[in-house]
């Protein structure tokens, strides 16, 4: 049982979509114990079917749809059905993100001689690879708003929760299209947030700093337990000298689609850090 800090959203509906990954998987979860009816949406139908089915087992309620975010036809068909089978869209949450190696320079600073070295330079950046990031972050938080905010149009205590992160504040090495895409998703949080503010559509964005999941575990540990150099540059510049705990975002979460807590809120981008986006390494 998680934490919901005294929010009910019982006779809500909440779409996640990536909701059968680790994080947006969890958030479902969250949503489903503070009272919401939650429509788990991801890609990969399984993850889904496994998420939907772990919240109905624990007693709550969600259900799963096969869902491609890129795709507007997919979103029309899902949203067709969680509209008869679960009822109009109060929560959206944009989790369906990530980055992609294509996308990636191996080193942090380009050298002299490493064109001639056998080694990913920025020149060598796969077009299709950006291009795939850039559209599963941004495009994919673009449409299913499309899609679903049209439920939310004057009704109250309706809101969208997108996913921002650290490297858009400032990017990170190695990850430019990730890091100007997550700034893209924080840059159109604020344009949407006023686009929809005089509809009662609150839009804001978490934006997590570092968290251990299975996807990272191997970047920042090695075989035998000890932190990577990645992991002690990270821990270095985190003021709080430690990893988040992925269930240290549901606060956040829960706050903002408060609409008692957070009626006044819309518009921001709430880094979850330990301090790393406000400390300037000296
Ligand atoms: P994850 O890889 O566990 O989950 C992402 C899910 O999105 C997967 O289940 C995948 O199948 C799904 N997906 C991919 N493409 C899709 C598509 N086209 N349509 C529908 N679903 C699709 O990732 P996560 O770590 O849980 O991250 C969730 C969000 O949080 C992402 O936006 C990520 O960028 C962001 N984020 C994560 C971290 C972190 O430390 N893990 C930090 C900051 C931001």
């Amino acid at each position: 049982m998680a934490l919901t800090f005294g929010t009910d959203l019982s006779g809500k509906v909440a779409v996640v979509t990536g909701a059968g990954g680790v994080l947006c998987g969890m958030f479902a979860k969250t949503l489903a114990e503070a009272g919401a009816k939650v429509a788990v949406l991801d890609l990969n139908e399984s993850a889904a079917e496994g998420i939907a089915a772990s919240i109905n087992e624990a007693g709550y309620k969600a259900k799963a749809y096969k869902a491609n975010v890129l795709e507007r036809a997919s979103l029309e068909e899902v949203h067709a059905k969680v509209l008869a089978e679960l009822g109009p869209c109060d929560i959206l949450i944009n989790g369906a993100g990530g980055n992609n190696a294509r996308a990636n320079t191996d080193k942090e600073y380009f050298e002299m001689g490493d064109i001639e070295a056998d080694t990913k330079t920025f020149f060598d950046l796969d077009q299709s690879g950006v291009e795939f990031v850039f559209n599963l972050n941004f495009l994919g938080t673009l449409l299913p708003c499309q899609i679903f905010a049209k439920d939310m149009i004057g009704r109250e205590g309706c809101s969208i929760l997108n996913i921002s992160s650290m490297n858009a504040f400032t990017p990170l090495t190695k990850i430019p299209a990730y890091s100007g895409a997550k700034a893209a998703i924080s840059n159109f949080t604020q344009w949407l947030a006023v686009h929809f503010s005089k509809v009662g559509i609150r839009v804001n964005a978490i934006a997590p700093g570092f968290f251990v999941t299975a996807q990272n575990e191997k970047l920042l540990f090695n075989e035998d337990g000890s932190p990577t150099p990645r992991t002690n540059k990270i821990l270095s510049a985190t003021p709080m000298g430690r990893f988040g705990e992925a269930e240290e975002l549901n606060g956040a979460l829960l706050f903002l689609l408060n609409h008692a807590a957070a009626g006044f809120i819309t518009g921001v981008v709430l880094p979850i850090d330990g301090g790393f986006s406000a400390y300037s390494g000296v």
